[in-house]
């Protein structure tokens, strides 16, 4: 598996890419998809972000807002760059707004069949040289490209969440993806002022790889009566110097995401070890998906948030 931090070298060819990327697209506007625009617009980049459903922009748009308030509050950026930052984005429902995108950023639920149709009405919309992301936490890149017109301009772009936060973004070539493509990418990711780490397209990639069968784990625990909500996340917390307990992160990861990389790695990978718990999968069914359902493993509409179980 080729794991690497762009070297000095690679990162000066990267960045004499980095004009390549003039205009963004995002589809999605979840917690992922108004992260991504959140830090493209704030790099100067024009954003049209899209959804299916039209309350999910008018959220994406006030949480940017929030977002970037704190940012100011905390002298990270000035007010001018906030405005300057929400004047770059623009929302739509119609896919031909991304005619003019150099890069479009696929953020939307992960589900494979979900991203394959957006995917067949988009690409009429794009110009041939427009590149196209998947942010997907765990599903082929391969596969995701092939199924567009476009395969060596199809990539991974893996941001992680909350994306105006964390340094991450991995990147992941499909067996067609395009040197320029790639150079591009990790171009654009240094614009955005993160580091990449580069990952073979193997289910998950590297960081879901690892960090989601430990979640996978405790619900097992949690399952099994090992512990309570607490006392797993607690014994992580202060046992293992974890920031947050495997629990309070797959809330904040939402659960229908965490037993959809579950579902990729037990497939994908044909072994028993990845399989999902049951407890799980129970959350999923009861649509308790965690801090975005206000319920998951914890209640979110009590301060503190309390132990479901
Ligand atoms: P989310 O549920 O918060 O948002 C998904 C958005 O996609 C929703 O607003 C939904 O309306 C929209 N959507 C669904 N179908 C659509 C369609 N046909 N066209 C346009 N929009 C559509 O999910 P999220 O957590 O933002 O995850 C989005 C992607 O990012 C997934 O692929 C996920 O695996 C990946 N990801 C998530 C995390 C995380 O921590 N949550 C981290 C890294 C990557």
């Amino acid at each position: 598996m080729n794991i690497a931090v762009l070297p000095a070298s690679l990162e000066a060819e990267a960045l004499s890419q980095s004009h390549v990327i003039q205009r963004i697209g995002v589809i999605g506007a979840g917690q992922m998809g108004n992260g991504i625009s959140h830090v493209c617009a704030l790099a100067g980049l024009p954003v049209v972000l899209l959804d299916v459903k039209a309350d999910a922009l008018a959220k994406a748009m006030a949480s940017m807002e929030r977002n970037l308030d704190r940012q100011v509050s905390k002298d990270l950026i000035s007010s001018q760059d906030k405005d300057a930052a929400l004047a770059r984005i623009t929302t739509s429902s119609d896919y031909a707004s991304f005619g003019d995108c150099d890069m479009v950023i696929e953020a939307a639920t992960e589900k494979e069949e979900v991203k394959r149709a957006i995917y067949k009405v988009l690409t009429p919309h794009l110009k041939p040289s427009c590149m196209i992301a998947s942010n997907t936490s765990s599903i082929s890149i391969t596969r995701l490209g092939a199924s567009t017109d476009r395969a060596e301009k199809f990539i991974g772009m893996h941001f992680m969440n909350p994306v105006p936060v964390m340094k991450l973004v991995e990147v992941i070539r499909g067996i067609a993806t395009d040197e320029p493509t790639f150079q591009a990418t990790q171009a654009l990711a240094l614009r955005l002022h993160k580091t990449t780490a580069v990952s073979e397209d193997f289910p998950a990639f590297i960081v879901n790889r690892i960090l989601v069968p430990m979640i996978n784990e405790a619900v097992y625990a949690l399952y099994e009566g090992v512990g309570t909500v607490s006392g797993i996340d607690t014994a992580l917390k202060l046992g293992a110097n974890h920031p947050m307990g495997p629990l309070e992160l797959a809330d904040f990861i939402g659960l229908d995401t965490c037993l959809s990389i579950m579902q990729v790695l037990y497939e994908g990978l044909s072994d028993s070890k990845y399989r999902p718990c049951p407890l799980l999968v129970k959350y999923v069914e009861a649509g308790w998906l965690g801090r975005k359902a206000q319920r998951g493993f914890y209640d979110y509409t009590q301060t503190p948030p309390r132990p479901t179980r």
